[in-house]
């Protein structure tokens, strides 16, 4: 690729093409995928890059692959077409709505699965919590080589990776288990949330909670399970109400952030209420056969 001088896009067609042309750049490029963040740039007082790597028209970051025990996800699968790929397997329900009911439909056919983890700055990603819950791992691809780590260790990397290393895949076991992804927009539909809780729970012959993962989004800057809440449900019947008072008792772990919009304590207040949300929207969903 010869980089020009001057600001630029360059359209990859390839992974070894798009790795190639991330190196060349260093610190002056980065990964383009739905642009629907790198648009705002200027909202937020951020420069953007000189340099742009797209990639949106590489085939195998925009492949989905289910199989019988797993599920792979290309990062630039687009929010609208993973919800899609996803509505006929209710174990997945957390990601189906996380993605399905993220911003608007204009921004959902751009958005990208990968863009979305990659984002740190943004504590309101709906897929992050999602996929938390879903024990997802993604795969981190550099020239000649290709690493897989857990997704709570790829946030804690998030803001050091290096110029060069693209998240490429994002990779989610198949568990047999109740999902849902529950979120409380600031003031309408379409807005960022103020708060989100994703769950997911598998129960025993005697329908008592055998594990449960629960992850909360948009409170604090990184989204992160809530493991004394998982805790708390197991070994008895999922119970709407009972959940919500755990997540009363548990609330106080949660700093929450501030922002222009929201004061940090609201944020959290409204924890117990998309707590019990979210399992009711698990109960109503169907088990896989
Ligand atoms: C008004 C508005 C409201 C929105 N509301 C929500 C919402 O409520 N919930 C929600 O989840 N989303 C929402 N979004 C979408 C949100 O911007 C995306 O989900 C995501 O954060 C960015 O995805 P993208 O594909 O557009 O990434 P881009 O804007 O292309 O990139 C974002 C960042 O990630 C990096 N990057 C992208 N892909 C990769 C990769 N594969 N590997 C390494 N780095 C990469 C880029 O270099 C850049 O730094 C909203 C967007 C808008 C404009």
């Amino acid at each position: 690729m010869n980089t020009p001088s001057a600001r630029s896009i360059y359209v990859a067609r390839s992974l070894p093409v798009a790795i190639d042309a991330l190196n060349e750049c260093g610190a002056a490029g980065a990964p383009f995928a739905g642009g629907t963040w790198i648009m705002r740039s200027p909202i937020r007082h951020e420069p953007h890059k000189p340099h742009y790597v797209a990639i949106g028209r590489i085939a195998e970051l925009t492949a989905i692959r289910i199989d019988a025990d797993v599920v792979e996800i290309g990062a630039a699968v687009t929010h609208a077409a993973l919800a899609a790929a996803l509505a006929d397997l209710p174990e997945f329900n957390v990601l189906a709505m996380a993605a399905g009911r993220s911003a608007n439909p204009a921004i959902r056919a751009m958005a990208t699965v990968g863009g979305n983890l990659s984002t740190s700055g943004f504590a309101a990603a709906d897929c992050v919590p999602a996929l938390l819950c879903l024990e997802a791992e993604v795969e981190i691809s550099s020239r000649g080589d290709q690493t897989r780590i857990g997704l709570e260790r790829f946030l804690q990397i998030r803001p050091t990776l290096e110029p060069g290393r693209l998240l490429t895949r994002i990779i989610l076991p198949r568990r047999g288990r109740k999902t849902a992804h529950a979120r409380l927009p600031l003031r309408k539909s379409g807005d960022y949330p103020a708060a989100i809780v994703s769950l997911a729970v598998s129960f025993d012959a005697a329908a008592r909670v055998q594990a449960a993962r629960i992850a909360v989004g948009s409170v604090e800057p990184v989204a992160r399970r809530w493991e004394r809440l998982e805790a708390a449900l197991v070994g008895r019947p999922l119970d709407p109400a009972q959940a919500a008072e755990a997540a009363v008792e548990l609330a106080n772990e949660f700093s929450g952030r501030d922002s222009v919009e929201l004061p940090a304590w609201y944020r959290v207040s409204v924890l117990p209420s998309l707590v019990r949300r979210a399992a009711v929207a698990a109960l109503d969903a169907k088990m896989e056969s």
